[in-house]
């Protein structure tokens, strides 16, 4: 119950807002108090808050991933994509928001993000709702 799912087709590597997806499942659960547990279930994807008023900082984020995480000849993984296992964990897989008077208790400059660090692809993400 109040389990929402969402699905993101993502063609580049980047974060996507999902902000709007969150409040609105937040809103439709009719909890007034408690929290919005948002969860990937992926291991080359990630979930984040972070600033939502600059794009500049998004982009610098994955700008910064890149330079901790390159690709590297020693990796094993046969996928190849061994990079994108180590930004996944890095970010996390989900996110915990506060719910008060039936709406999320995100700062001012905060937005929640999808982060995709293996494009292109078919992606879910999870919204639970849980009132205190
Ligand atoms: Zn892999």
């Amino acid at each position: 119950m109040n389990l929402f799912e969402y699905t993101l087709d993502t063609s580049r590597q980047g974060f996507y807002n999902i902000t709007g997806q969150v409040r609105e499942a937040a809103a439709s659960s009719g909890v007034a108090d408690g929290f919005a547990v948002v969860y990937c279930p992926h291991t080359t994807a990630g979930i984040t808050i972070n600033e939502n008023a600059d794009p500049d900082v998004a982009r610098d984020l994955q700008v910064g991933l890149d330079k901790a995480f390159p690709r590297r000849p020693e990796f094993l993984h046969g996928e190849g994509n061994s990079h994108a296992h180590l930004k996944a964990s890095a970010v996390g897989s989900s996110a915990t928001v506060i719910i008060d008077g039936g709406k999320l208790l995100l700062g001012t400059w905060q937005g929640i993000f999808f982060c995709e660090f293996d494009p292109p692809r078919g992606r879910k993400y999870y919204v639970k709702i849980i009132g205190s």
